[in-house]
Parts: structure tokens; sequence; C-alpha cells
């Protein structure tokens, strides 16, 4: 259960209150090309905005390594702010020294201040106490709603907590509450439809979700190691060779039911990832050498959607295939639309997940998406976040 102090909780008239966010957006040509996880902050910016409260806001962009990257200044994140808003978000080239100092001074009540990249100091990362002591010594009060870096343990979101008072923003605690359904008391059948391309991320939901989902439907490049565990020639498909051992040892788990973590049975092969790839289908007893697996099957496909039907709650996260290239998108496809027309809770994670369902236009079709890739898997796995375990209880 979600019991954490938020927003709600304490007075933030007139006080600095520092505000970590997930910023963490793309960027093109000096542009925000996707400001879904912007967005997903306006209520709490705009809360603390009527409450005359001095917003300062602190994100991470990229990875910089602990040096300042050109690329990765936040400038266009403040003007894809300001245009949210409807008001000017002032921005400083530095995130703790002289000139945020100066510009926390001079911000006013209802104003709008975003730091520079916190990766740009090599202590963010290296959750360094002075660092962390010289972010908090800029606020009253610490805001944390980046629930996307909340299994991070670094500077801006467990070192401050050290100095400040801190609470959960609106974002982070809607995430913590959906997500929470999942674990607690969802509705029945329960499934999981699994993909993306790297098995490594996903083997401990996987193997948590054994535990209490009705059944698992694997997809995606990571189900080639399973495929490949279970002695199928998989060819030039994407398999992670270190995780052949726990694959096979929870495929050995669920022999006595198979019915429980479903693979694909056939797939759509080529040669290349490219849009002019020749393809085909094959069963996946028959991939053949020099070729690789790109996307699920239309059997595959049609089976997934038939058990899907009784539903009562699906999570879904990591793409069926290569969706952002057309030949390799069917998989994909289908199990968003499935969940976009299910009556079934659909809880979606994962940032190419929630780009393949937008890409759809199914994105309002789903009942929940999570701004948190990583965060939202290990929070699923039973693991306690370290940004969220620092937040103050609520009595
Ligand atoms: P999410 O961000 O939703 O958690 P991931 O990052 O795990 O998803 O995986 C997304 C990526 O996986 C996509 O870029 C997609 O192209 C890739 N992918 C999916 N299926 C395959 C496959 N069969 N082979 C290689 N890459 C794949
Ligand atoms: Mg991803």
């Amino acid at each position: 259960m979600f019991n954490k102090k938020t927003v709600r909780d304490i007075d933030v008239n007139g006080k600095r209150v520092l505000t970590r966010v997930d910023y963490n957006v793309p960027l093109e040509g000096g542009e925000v090309v996707d400001d879904t996880r912007i967005k997903a902050t306006l209520p709490t910016i705009n809360y603390l905005r009527e409450k005359g409260a001095r917003i300062i806001l602190v994100t991470h962009l990229g990875r910089p390594g602990g040096k300042v990257i050109p690329a990765l200044r936040l400038d266009p994140v403040a003007k894809a702010l300001s245009r949210l808003l409807g008001v000017e978000v002032k921005k400083v080239d530095e995130t703790v020294d002289g000139q945020a100092r100066e510009a926390v001074r001079n911000l006013k009540q209802g104003e709008v201040l975003l730091l520079e990249n916190i990766r740009f100091n090599c202590e963010e990362k290296a959750n360094d106490p002075e660092f962390a002591q010289k972010l908090a010594s800029l606020a009253d009060v610490f805001v944390n709603d980046a629930f996307g870096s909340a299994h991070r343990a670094h500077a801006s979101t467990v070192g401050v907590p050290r100095y400040l008072p801190a609470v959960a923003g609106f974002l982070m605690e809607r995430e913590l509450v959906q997500l929470s359904k999942l674990l607690e008391n969802p509705q029945r059948p329960f499934y999981a439809v699994l993909g993306g391309n790297k098995v490594s991320t996903k083997i401990g939901v996987i193997k948590c979700f054994l535990q209490i989902v009705e059944a698992i439907f694997l997809g995606g490049g990571m189900c080639f190691t399973f495929l490949k565990a279970k002695g199928y020639s998989v060819g030039n498909s994407i398999v992670q060779k270190d995780f052949l051992e726990e694959a096979t040892c929870i495929l050995k788990k669920v022999n006595d039911n198979e019915a429980k973590l479903k693979l694909p049975v056939d797939v759509v092969v080529a040669q290349e990832i490219s849009p002019q790839a020749e393809w085909k289908v094959v069963p996946v007893d028959s991939i053949p050498d020099g070729w690789m697996g790109l996307d699920i099957g239309p059997e595959t496909i049609a089976s997934y959607q038939r058990s899907l039907s009784d539903a009562s709650t699906i999570f879904w996260n990591g793409p069926m295939g290569v969706f952002e290239i057309e030949t390799f998108a069917a998989g994909t496809k289908a199990i968003a639309e499935t969940l976009a027309n299910s009556n079934a809770t659909t809880i979606v994670g994962g940032g190419d997940s929630d780009a393949a369902l937008r890409r759809f236009k199914l994105e309002e079709k789903v009942t929940f998406i999570s701004t948190g890739g990583g965060a939202c898997l290990k929070f699923l796995e039973g693991v306690e976040l370290p940004g969220v375990e620092v937040l103050e209880d609520r009595d």
C-alpha cells in the first residue's frame, strides 16, 4: 500500500521546493521530440504554483558521465515546459553553484526554475553527501516526482532527503498506487506479456510474475534466449548467452505447467534489420542459419490473442518485435490492439512499449502507462525503490 506523504501533506506556501523530476526525454535538433514525461509532472508543478511555492526543478538527461556535454543541456526542456505551463520557466547553466544560487534567491512565489542537468556533476551518481547537502541547501523541502529514477540511489534521489523533509509528488503517487494494484489484489485472470530486446533486464520480473500471474506470454528479442535454452536453433537471433542457464532453469520449473510460460510457435525472420530486408514466417523449430527472428508470427499472435481474451488484468512490457520497422511491427501492434480492445485493467511499462502504443495511437485506450521502465520492473519484482523508501511515511 502507498503510505508516503505527498505534497498535499505539507505546507509549501512561500517555501523553496526542490522537485526531482525525470525529464530524461529524447531530443532531436535541439527540440524535445516526446514530452510525455514532462506532461506527466504538470499536476505537481501546477499544484505547487497554486499554493505559492517557489519551484526548483532538478533532473538528469542522458548519460553525460559527470561532465558538461553541451548537447545535453536542458534549454530545450525548459522551452518545452514553458510552453506546456504557459509561463516562462527560468533556466540556469549550473546545478548548485553561483548562478543557481542567485536564481533561487530571485525566485518569486509561483515561479519555476530549472537547474542544469544534474548528471553534469560526477557527484550525482556517486551519491556524494557533500553534494547532496549543497543541493538540499537550495531549498526548504524536497518533492520527488521522478518515478522513472526512483530505482537509482543518487544524490538527487536519496541524498537530498537526508537534509530536507521529503515527500512524493502526484506522479510518483499515481505510479505507485497503480502498480501496487498489480501486486496487491489483481483481478483474475491476470496475464503478463513480456518482450523487448534483452532478457537480462526482464528475468527478474519473469521469475517474480511466475508466482503471481496465470500466464506469461513471451515475445521480442528476449524470447530467443528461451527458445535456444529449449534446444531450438535460433540462427542469428539475439541471444544472451549468460542467461541461457537461468532460462533453462525457469523452463524446467514451469515444465509441468506449460500453459504458464508461453513461447512463440512461429516467428518473422530476416537476414538483416532493415525496412528493405527480405522476410518470411517460419515455425520456431525451423529458423534457418543466418536468419534472425524479428517479430512473433501470425499463429503466435492468434494464440496469444485467444488466451488474453478472458483477461481481467494485463501487464505488458517490451515490444514483441522490432516495431520501429513496419515489416516487424505486426506482433507489437496486435498486442497493443488486444490491450486497447480489452475490458481488462491494462497496465503498460517501458519506454519503447509506450512509444509503440503512441505510434499506433492507442495510448488513450489502456488503463495506465508507467513513465518508468527500469523503475517499474524493479517495483514489480518486489524490490523496494530507494528513492521511495527515503520519503516520509504518512502516520
Ligand atoms: P521497453 O523500453 O518497453 O522496456 P525494451 O527496451 O526492453 O522495451 O526493448 C525494446 C527494443 O527491443 C526495441 O527497440 C525493439 O526494436 C527491440 N526488439 C524487439 N524484438 C526484437 C528482436 N526480435 N530482435 C532484436 N530486437 C528486438
Ligand atoms: Mg527500452
